[in-house]
């Protein structure tokens, strides 16, 4: 840690210098909205994921804790689409209340135990890829209006930890609002080589989810499914229903919100089109409040957990009656009662090693409010012409302004 927080900065390039200029005098800018203002365009920390990510390859040689992006991430990060958010596009919880009325004006709701497969009928499923916390806000929509879906739990997440208590909290609630869980099983090529394998695999974490849930696991659905693991396509297997069996693949229309989009059909038009028998896949993290892209919708669910990460830090310091040593200091702690989400979100950006965009931060609030203490202002301007700055620069002047707002306040 010692070692990321005193790393310095290599210069930065024209097109950088352009967009940390543009980022100073748009995102940057103290909006009147209430909460993450100074930060509220995600867009600026997929650059600054960016950034560090491309120092990190920097400095790959010198610094073996660091883990360089590969290629193919990076190539990633650059395959980008702007497209409208409009009509399908909008994945909002009011989008998804009003999709969910249409489904249960046409028809009749059932699990993947009860269901008559020659007669008609919805599926209401939920893989649950990035956010315990989004899937509570659909389950509570879907308990209000009185419909019971499937919620598919993967162990060994990436986004969440199935054993973490906020997250067995989220469970709980799902549980108790009437819904059921199915496996969401991520097959690696190992589980899926042998039929003896891939039932083991089911097995093992059938039974690891069931004790989770204190609840029968009846179902299991792929997660990223690979052809080899698609080959196992009967109805059952290890005493689950499979939800990539042949006979739904031949018998029920499917309609998937994956990535974020409506990749073949969006649902309003699969309703429209009203097929006798309907499987609809939703996964809670791209269903939010505001209509937001694909990946700032992603970005919200990550970012969320990373919050909540520090906050967990410091509560958990604080209790136990430890020492929570910063360099920015008491002051800027301060700072949040002021300035709330504005100030740690320029505290996340400056631990995150980002101390040219932190100190642009503070200092436009700074300027905002009349301050511009006179021995910032020659950092501030280097800063806002690109010229390389150090941490060990803009040290002192984030303590200056961090000290003056705390007084003025
Ligand atoms: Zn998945």
């Amino acid at each position: 840690m010692y070692s990321i927080l005193t790393l310095k900065f290599p210069p930065i390039r024209t097109k950088h210098r352009r967009k940390l200029r543009f980022f100073a005098n748009n995102l940057l800018k103290p909006r009147r909205c209430h909460c993450s203002n100074v930060l509220a365009a995600p867009s600026l920390w997929f650059y600054c994921a960016t950034l560090s990510a491309k120092r990190r390859n920097a400095n790959q040689k010198t610094d073996t804790m660091k883990t360089p992006m590969t290629a193919a991430s990076h190539q990633a990060m650059s395959d980008t689409l702007s497209v409208p958010i409009t009509g399908d596009a909008v994945f909002t919880h009011e989008t998804y209340a009003a999709l969910l009325k249409r489904a249960l004006d046409q028809y009749t709701f059932c699990d993947y135990t009860s269901l008559d497969r020659s007669g008609r009928f919805v599926i209401w499923r939920h893989d649950v890829d990035m956010s315990m916390h989004a899937a509570v806000a659909l389950a509570r929509i879907e308990a209000a209006m009185g419909v019971q879906a499937t919620y598919f739990l993967l162990p060994g997440c990436e986004y969440y930890n199935l054993f973490e208590p906020a997250i067995v909290a989220c469970m709980h609630e799902i549980r108790e609002l009437g819904h059921h869980f199915g496996l969401h099983f991520q097959c690696t090529p190992d589980m899926s080589a042998t039929p003896a394998a891939f039932e083991a695999a089911l097995t093992a974490q059938r039974q690891l989810l069931e004790t989770y849930c204190e609840r029968p696991i009846n179902v299991f659905s792929y997660h990223n499914p690979s052809a080899s693991a698609l080959a196992h396509d009967a109805f059952t297997h290890a005493g689950m229903v499979n939800t990539y069996a042949r006979y739904f693949r031949e018998n029920v229309t499917y309609c998937s919100d994956s990535n974020g989009i409506w990749r073949h059909r969006s649902l309003a038009d699969t309703l429209a089109a009203n097929p006798e028998r309907l499987q609809v896949l939703t996964h809670p993290e791209w269903w939010q409040t505001q209509a937001l892209s694909p990946r700032e919708r992603a970005f919200r669910c990550i970012d969320g957990r990373a919050r909540a990460g520090l906050a967990n830090y410091n509560v958990m310091l604080m209790e136990s009656e430890r020492m929570n040593i910063c360099d920015l200091g008491p002051d800027f702690d301060r700072l949040t009662k002021f300035l709330g989400e504005d100030a740690l979100r320029i505290q996340m950006l400056w631990l995150a090693g980002e101390h040219v965009l932190a100190f642009l931060g503070l200092w436009r609030i700074s300027a905002s409010r009349g301050i511009t203490p006179a021995a910032c202002r020659a950092v501030a301007d280097d800063t806002l012409r690109g010229s390389p700055v150090s941490r060990e620069q803009l040290f002192a002047p984030m303590q200056q302004l961090t000290a003056a707002l705390v007084g003025a306040a």
